[in-house]
């Protein structure tokens, strides 16, 4: 097994119980064409308009209850054709590896310009004692690799891209329709507001802080109704999601995160 899904399978779940870090959507049609399958800690997000639907992030690698979750939701991954990733991550990219199962066999695969580093094993996602550790997550070739502000339009779907490194080299969010801001990684939220994301998790923890200021003029700009995060669910009050971003979120066994979140996530 490669390392990184190691950590990802047996160490995280270990090391997340009852820090309450991560308070998930649970699978769900949300509204406003916004619908999202939980897999244990992590959303993956959809958006539904005019009979289309695109999809943002893959989950984790092969994800034992995919069916179930993509059923109570109306939707099958093998309808998706345009999947846009805020990661490369293994929560976030694991559900599309070519040593796994792809749950998205029919998507052109979208992400950031520099997030590609990770995949062709150029750059490591973590150094721990010492150690650098890679990301392992490999997809099939033929993504494509997107810049700051592009827009890309399907069908009648607008989706821009807005760049904030930080939490990985790459990481982009997404607005969608002007109204939906795909948040992946950057931001960590509980009842107080928003934080910058936990800064074990993060590569850059500085350069991320720098890009959510920049992300917040642009949620003052456009006022989308609803921002959906990869790890603290959905939330429509949407500027206090930037309350605290000077700071990260911290979390502790003796001080959880989130009050609300599950004590264990990964009992699903
Ligand atoms: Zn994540």
């Amino acid at each position: 097994m490669k390392l990184i899904y190691f950590f990802d399978e047996y160490i995280k779940p270990f090391f997340m119980r009852g820090k309450k870090i991560a308070n998930p959507a649970d699978t769900g049609i949300i509204g406003n064409g916004v619908s999202c399958i939980r897999e244990y800690d992590v959303n993956m997000w959809f958006y539904t308009k005019d009979g289309i639907t695109i999809a943002f992030d893959a989950g984790h690698f092969n994800y034992p209850k995919i069916k179930q979750e993509f059923a109570k939701i109306g939707l099958d991954g093998r309808e998706i054709q345009h999947l846009f990733l805020t990661h490369a991550d293994v929560d976030h990219a694991g559900g599309i590896d070519i040593a796994g199962r792809n749950i998205f066999p029919n998507a052109r695969v979208y992400l950031g310009k520099r997030e590609e580093a990770y995949l062709t094993g150029k750059m490591h996602r973590l150094q721990r004692l010492g150690f650098k550790i890679k990301n392992d997550v490999r997809i099939a070739r033929g993504y494509q690799l997107l810049e700051d502000k592009q827009v890309i339009q399907i069908d009648s779907i607008r989706v821009q891209v807005l760049d904030i490194p930080g939490h990985t080299i790459g990481h982009c969010c997404y607005l969608v329709d002007d109204k939906i801001l795909i948040s992946g990684d950057c931001l960590a939220i509980n009842e107080t507001g928003g934080y910058s994301f936990f800064d074990f998790f993060t590569q850059y923890p500085e350069l991320n802080k720098k890009a959510l200021q920049r992300l917040k003029k642009w949620v003052k700009k456009k006022n989308p109704e609803m921002i959906c995060t990869g790890h603290s669910g959905c939330h429509k009050d949407v500027l206090s999601c930037f309350n605290h971003i000077a700071e990260s979120a911290v979390f502790s066994k003796r001080k959880p995160f989130d009050k609300n979140a599950p004590y264990d996530l990964f009992n699903q």
